[in-house]
């Protein structure tokens, strides 16, 4: 044990004291039958990895790695909220008498690298065999599956099933079909799990209540605040770390208050059912400066990290309709993101990876502009936007949709710059789940594969559901000249030098329409007026 406490000096100050392990001396002097590894998004009791843990001959391995704090510049926040999060996870395992080794941050002789890190505690442990549980990106799923043959050790890479369909389910459901639409795969999900069924029929006759669920917010509405985490002397010091560690990664820490137990996330879950589910579905889409969360529910961190599950946010949320506290239309709305969009995402991913990533159905290539790192912009909209992002590492799915997705969508934004933007900024950013949002849904780079028509709008669609424009500097109604709204003339460009990709399909049909009423020199202005505002940008 001294010598642990002398390897380990900082994790031991900050996590409960560890009991000893079963049969004698630390780890050096059992021999540990199984190294279960447990990745950062995977601190759930319930993970396949832990399934048949033998806590007297077995022990967990967690690492926080610098190489994936770095990948791709996270946000500050999300770095402090895995790292946090895993603490706890730790500290809760050893308290149940689990023998976690647990490689920190800050450790000396911690190399910062997955495989590197692996073959060091199989030199401390010389275990017989690894378990895990499938990784959530591509990139890692290819480096765990050479460890067998590596490391010379049996390998058991456990498929990750705290999801409601297997990979197996959702090939299965895609195979032969022409088009993979969410909206079918939704309804077979819903009857499978019997998620707001009444017998073979969905509740209250329809599958889909969309079209209650958009309307903009009212001038005198007060919003009702989300329930916050102050963070406690683990966290604390852990956001110390990230400020020392981290200094110039994208984001501020300050208002850091996410839950980082299962027991806070419970508590946000119970939050969100009682205080915003209600409204949930009404202002969906809605947008208002100052209000970057609306009715939403700031769960996806939680679920994607393995603090709540899936299912039992789909239940509390059901319950919560069947016990006639939330509407359907809001309940229904709020299922379908998880047991539809979130499933579905994944499905994808994992059926079109590693070639998805490259996508690029326009052939955009402009560089991601640098305000998208700071927020420097005389767009309100946008401004708005990336400052609360850097604030709170979260924009709700419209912002990021309509407003930074559109924009990068019309100015021929490269996707996988867009993309690892993505990846970075927000604190429930794990690729599987944010690849396709951004390829698929938000810049169309998949040609189709997911979203039936491209997510393109103009101001008027931001001027409707939000009031940024009320304050911007320039005029949402203007289509051309100095002051006209820059999604106006890019969303009419972005359609004119598209057509040729465009045009055929049904649901441009009316932007199509309106542009055939254009004459050249109209085109030709719009072009020039995007071409110019883009060609500054750069
Ligand atoms: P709510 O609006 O309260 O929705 C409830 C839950 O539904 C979410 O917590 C989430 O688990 C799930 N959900 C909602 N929409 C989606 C969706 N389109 N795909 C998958 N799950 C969904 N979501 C992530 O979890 N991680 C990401 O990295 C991510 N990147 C995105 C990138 C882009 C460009 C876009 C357009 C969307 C992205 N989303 C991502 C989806 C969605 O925007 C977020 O899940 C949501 O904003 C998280 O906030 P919330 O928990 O308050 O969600
Ligand atoms: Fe955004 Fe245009 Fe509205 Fe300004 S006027 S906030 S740029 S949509």
């Amino acid at each position: 044990m001294a010598e642990l406490l002398a390897a380990y000096p900082l994790l031991f100050g900050a996590l409960p004291e560890r009991p000893e392990p079963p049969g004698g001396g630390a780890f050096g002097g059992v021999t540990v039958s199984a190294l279960h590894i447990v990745l950062g998004d995977q601190l759930s009791r319930e993970v396949s990895s832990l399934r048949g843990f033998d806590p007297s001959t077995s022990v967990v391995l967690m690492m926080e790695l610098a190489d994936e704090c770095r990948n791709v510049g996270h946000h500050k926040q999300k770095i402090a909220l895995f790292l946090a999060a895993m603490r706890h996870f730790a500290a809760e395992l050893r308290a149940d008498g689990v023998v976690v080794d647990y490689v920190a941050l800050d450790q000396s002789d911690n190399t910062g690298n997955l495989t590197r890190e692996v073959e060091r505690a199989i030199g401390r442990h010389k275990p017989d065999r690894i378990v895990m549980t499938e990784p959530g990106e591509w990139r890692l799923k290819v480096e765990t599956s050479s460890w067998e043959r590596m490391f010379g050790l049996p390998t058991e890479i456990r498929e990750d099933d705290r999801f409601f369909a297997s990979h197996a389910r959702f090939r299965q459901w895609a195979h032969g079909r022409a088009s993979w639409r969410m909206e079918h795969f939704y309804h077979v999900m819903r009857r499978e799990h019997d998620v707001l069924m009444d017998g073979d029929k969905p509740v209250g006759g329809q599958w889909n209540f969309d079209q209650a669920n958009r309307k903009p917010l009212p001038k005198s509405v007060q919003l009702r605040s989300h329930k916050r985490f102050v963070p406690d002397a683990m966290t604390r010091e852990v956001i110390e770390l990230v400020t020392e560690r981290f200094p110039d990664n994208f984001g501020a820490l300050a208002d850091f208050d996410w839950p980082v137990t299962r027991d806070g996330a419970l508590a946000a879950l119970a939050d969100f059912i009682a205080e915003h589910l209600p409204d949930f579905g009404d202002y969906q889409d809605a947008m208002k400066a100052g209000e970057p969360f609306v009715h939403h529910s700031l769960l996806a961190p939680a679920i994607n990290i393995g603090l709540l599950s899936p299912r039992e946010v789909c239940q509390a949320a059901e319950h919560a309709w069947r016990n006639g506290t939330a509407p359907l239309n809001a309940v229904e709305g709020f299922i379908r993101q998880i047991l539809g969009w979130r499933e579905y995402v994944r499905g994808i991913y994992w059926a079109s990876m590693p070639e998805y990533a490259e996508r690029n159905f326009f052939g955009a290539l402009r560089p991601l502009p640098g305000f998208y790192w700071n927020g420097r912009t005389n767009m309100n909209c946008l401004r708005k936007v990336i400052s609360d992002t850097m604030h709170y590492a979260y924009s709700h799915h419209i912002q990021r949709l309509m407003v930074t997705g559109n924009f990068a969508l019309l100015a021929g934004i490269a996707p996988r710059e867009i993309e690892r933007w993505y990846l970075a900024v927000y604190a429930d950013a794990i690729e599987w789940v944010e690849m396709p949002n951004t390829i698929g849904m938000a810049v169309y780079a998949d040609g189709g594969l997911m979203a039936s028509k491209p997510y393109a709008a103009s101001g008027a669609y931001i001027n409707r559901m939000s009031d940024f424009c009320k304050t911007c500097r320039y005029d949402v109604k203007r289509k051309t000249g100095p002051d006209a709204c820059p999604f106006n003339y890019l969303y009419w460009a972005f359609l004119i030098q598209n057509e040729g990709q465009l045009k055929k399909n049904p649901r441009m049909g009316m932007p199509y329409k309106t542009l055939a009423t254009w004459d050249d020199a109209s085109k030709s202005q719009c072009l020039a007026e995007a071409n110019e505002f883009l060609n500054a940008l750069s």
